[in-house]
């Protein structure tokens, strides 16, 4: 656990969240602040600041994060319809919460372009 980490602190409990999942390496809860009918940000347990701190040993809570998607977004009932996985990586992709998280945004349409 990171002092002062948001979502360490969601992990851990210390901080109330919707959580919907969670399991020996990742949990899942409800972004605050919903940008789509589903939206939910999957976490490593792990802390694990942005992509750019991923190392090889991490690459079975890299694989965590999609199999959980899957469960969550059949789960929610998005499955069939589709959903968007995001990533932010960084001040131009705009990410906030520096412990790695995938947003998965589902039960709309998805605007697109992104970038
Ligand atoms: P980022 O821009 O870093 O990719 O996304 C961070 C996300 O975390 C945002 O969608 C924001 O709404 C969400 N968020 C920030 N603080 C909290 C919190 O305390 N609880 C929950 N559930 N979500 C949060
Ligand atoms: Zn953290």
């Amino acid at each position: 656990m990171t002092t002062n980490c948001i979502f360490c602190k969601i992990i851990s409990g210390e901080i109330p969240s919707q959580k919907i999942y969670s399991d020996e390496l990742v949990t899942a809860f409800r972004d605050l602040h919903p940008l789509a009918p589903t939206h939910i940000l999957i976490v490593p347990n792990k802390h694990l600041a942005s992509v750019n701190d991923v190392e090889p040993e991490d690459e079975a809570i890299l694989g965590r994060l999609f199999t959980a998607a899957r469960k969550l977004a059949a789960q929610e009932a998005v499955d069939q319809n589709g959903f968007r996985l995001i990533v932010n990586s960084g001040p131009h992709a705009g990410q906030e919460v520096f412990h790695l998280h995938l947003h998965l945004l589902g039960g709309q349409k998805m605007r697109y372009p992104m970038g």
